[in-house]
């Protein structure tokens, strides 16, 4: 007998009272960074980017992995608190890129599975913004099918051997560790065993080529990352070995549901009601208010999974939903202004270049954190109507 249909739960969340605080807190910091010449808000680049100055300067406001422990760098805050200064930091646009990993997911998989060492070794460098993580698990086989990888782990000695091909890889030219997905066991039939994570120090290890790969836009962000006998110390694997996978899929509600999700191109929206300000169309306020109450519908769906994660709970479905949704936003988005830009006759250069821009990096959301028909199949089964 088919089980019963699951239903949805998006119980309401609330942003903490020291919200304000910390908002007024990052736009100062953002601010006095702006004059300082750390950042220009005006490049737009948001997560995408790298500025290891802002990320030490956030650093050492205790703004990155502050919800760690203080032994390990952190400021014992809480979940909806590093969601008000995420949010914040999208909305101003600021390069965040250098510790956005990090703090969101290799900082969090540590402080899950690694040991004590690991924890102390990698926290608080995390937490100053002074190390830049990425992640290794797609590759050119095994993308969404990622239980199907194919780069080994072998112990050999004190050591690990690992063998094999990473791609997409964001920021691997620049990062100074991956988190890696390795298959430590042969295939059984159980697709899903015999994998582990392990951490590869970029900089330092023989044996590991990094290439670059051009986006349609021209910039270099991602990259294929060949290991050829790279040789790691038995210490470097992260975690129980064989249980990479459940590591890995613990991962993705933080990586799915967060406010980059919607906020990425927010200065789209931002520069289309600025433009509109003097006068706007009865049909380009119509366009513009639904935008707005899309965004706002899928705030509130981003802080319940977020409120849900705080409480310990684990909402895989309605962090796919949130994903999901947030990609259709952000790619129809910037379409809309195109279109009332032409039909309001906005001709500002800057917001031209802002959607043109904007349009070429869409497609990628489609893809990026799990491609839209791998979520629908997630949700689909979660809500067991498949
Ligand atoms: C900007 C960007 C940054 C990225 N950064 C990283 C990174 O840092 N590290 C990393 O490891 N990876 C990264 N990726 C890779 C990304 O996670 C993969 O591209 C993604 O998982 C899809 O895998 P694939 O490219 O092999 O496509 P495939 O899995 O081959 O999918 C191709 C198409 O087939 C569809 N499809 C596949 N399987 C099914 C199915 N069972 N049912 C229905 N449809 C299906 C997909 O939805 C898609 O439309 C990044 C991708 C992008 C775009």
């Amino acid at each position: 007998m088919k089980a019963p249909t699951r239903h949805l739960s998006f119980r309401p969340g609330q942003l903490p009272t020291s919200a304000t605080e910390l908002r007024s807190e990052v736009r100062a910091l953002l601010e006095r960074e702006r004059l300082a010449g750390t950042w220009d808000p005006a490049e737009h680049r948001s997560w995408g980017s790298n500025n290891p100055e802002l990320s030490r300067a956030l650093g050492a406001a205790g703004l990155i992995g502050m919800t760690w422990p203080r032994e390990f760098g952190g400021r014992e805050r809480s979940q909806l608190e590093r969601y008000v200064v995420t949010e914040e930091l999208l909305a101003a646009g600021a390069p965040a890129g250098f510790h956005w990993i990090a703090d969101r997911q290799s900082g969090p998989l540590f402080l899950r599975y690694g040991t004590r060492e690991q924890k102390e070794f990698y926290l608080p460098r995390i937490a100053r913004g002074e190390i830049q993580f990425c992640i290794g698990m797609s590759e050119p086989d095994s993308g969404s099918d990622l239980a199907s990888i194919r780069t080994s782990a072998t112990r050999d000695g004190d050591h690990w051997l690992i063998n094999g091909t990473k791609i997409w890889t964001s920021n691997a030219h620049r990062a100074h560790y991956a988190i890696a997905l390795c298959r430590t066991e042969e295939r059984s039939d159980n697709r899903h065993a015999g994998m582990s994570q392990f951490v590869i120090d970029l900089k330092h290890t023989d044996g590991i080529s990094i290439r670059p790969i051009f986006n349609l836009a021209g910039s270099h962000d991602f990259n294929e990352v060949v290991f050829d006998n790279a040789r790691v110390p038995a210490d470097a694997i992260v975690g129980e070995p064989g249980s990479g996978w459940d590591q890995v899929t613990s991962e993705l509600s933080y990586e799915r549901s967060g406010p980059e999700r919607f906020l990425t191109n927010f200065h789209v929206l931002r520069g289309l009601v600025d433009a509109l300000s003097r006068s706007a169309s009865d049909e380009a306020q119509r366009q513009v208010g639904r935008l707005v109450s899309h965004l706002w519908t899928l705030r509130q769906a981003s802080i319940s999974v977020a409120t849900t994660l705080e409480q310990g709970g684990l909402p895989n479905v309605e962090s796919a939903l949130v994903k999901d949704l947030g990609t259709h936003f952000q790619q129809e988005l910037p379409e809309v202004a195109r279109r009332l830009a032409s039909a309001e006759g906005l001709h500002h250069g800057a917001l031209l270049t802002v959607i043109e821009n904007a349009i070429m990096v869409a497609p990628a959301y489609t893809i990026q954190g799990g491609t839209t028909e791998i979520l629908r199949g997630i949700i689909a089964r979660g809500l067991r109507l498949r």
